[in-house]
């Protein structure tokens, strides 16, 4: 399984300094994910709460996790300790849910605000107009258990690769847009996570912070979640 290192390391010398990546290993083994540590990656991204958990208990500490999928209210309280930044909020009674918790165990936690931006019907996230009409300053003020540290958001599933591009330009606009009118003095605001293994090279152009990749490091997954 050499070629996962190996992917690491071409990915290092190609991607921009600014953009990170959070190398996805749901479906992955704990052995597939301490091969791509060994290689220097340190962060992982996790789609399952529950996968999440038993996968970290294998792993070593200083991997830092983010959870990348949806998150139901019920599971907040066994996550929050747990993970660096959770990229999937998409209601603010969850990001108030997440605060809560973390206060109780005497924490922060990062959080992205995930965005509907792609036309299918099956992800989550806020649409643009709530985005939009929100008062992040205020929400923010009220809530001091978490931070808020940008945007995430998943292009359409199509080779139309001016569509995506177009998707992921409309998210850098949100927020650049949310960020001068809600976090003109928060420097925490400053992620945009977009990009996966079909489409991260126009991500980067359109702007993104964060690329979200599991095939081009591990390989095409067996299993389809
Ligand atoms: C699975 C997943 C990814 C990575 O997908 P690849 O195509 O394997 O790179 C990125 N983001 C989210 C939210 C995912 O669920």
């Amino acid at each position: 399984m050499t070629y996962i290192s190996d992917n690491i390391k071409k990915l290092g010398l190609i991607l921009p300094e600014n953009v990170s990546v959070v190398a996805v290993s749901k479906t992955r083994s704990s052995e597939e994910v301490l091969l791509a540590y060994k290689a220097g990656q340190r962060v992982f991204g996790e789609n399952r709460v529950q996968e999440l958990i038993s996968k970290k208990k294998l792993l070593p500490e200083d991997i830092r996790w983010h959870l990348i999928g949806h998150l139901q209210s019920n599971k907040v309280k066994q996550i929050v300790s747990e993970v660096a930044v959770i990229e999937s909020v998409d209601s603010i009674r969850l990001l108030s849910a997440i605060s809560d918790e973390a206060l109780k165990n005497g924490l922060s936690v990062d959080c992205l605000l995930q965005v509907h931006i792609s036309t299918e019907e099956t992800k989550f996230g806020f649409l643009n107009f709530e985005i939009e009409k929100e008062n992040w300053t205020a929400v923010a003020e009220s809530l001091p258990g978490i931070r808020i540290c940008g945007l995430m958001g998943m292009a359409s599933f199509t080779d139309d690769s001016e569509r995506i591009r177009t998707e992921f330009r409309s998210l850098t606009a949100l927020f650049r847009s949310t960020r001068d009118r809600c976090f003109k003095d928060k420097p925490c605001f400053r992620e945009i996570s977009m990009g996966m293994s079909g489409d991260w090279k126009i991500a980067v152009e359109e702007g993104s912070t964060i690329i979200r990749v599991g095939t081009l490091i591990f390989g095409e997954r067996i299993k389809h979640i």
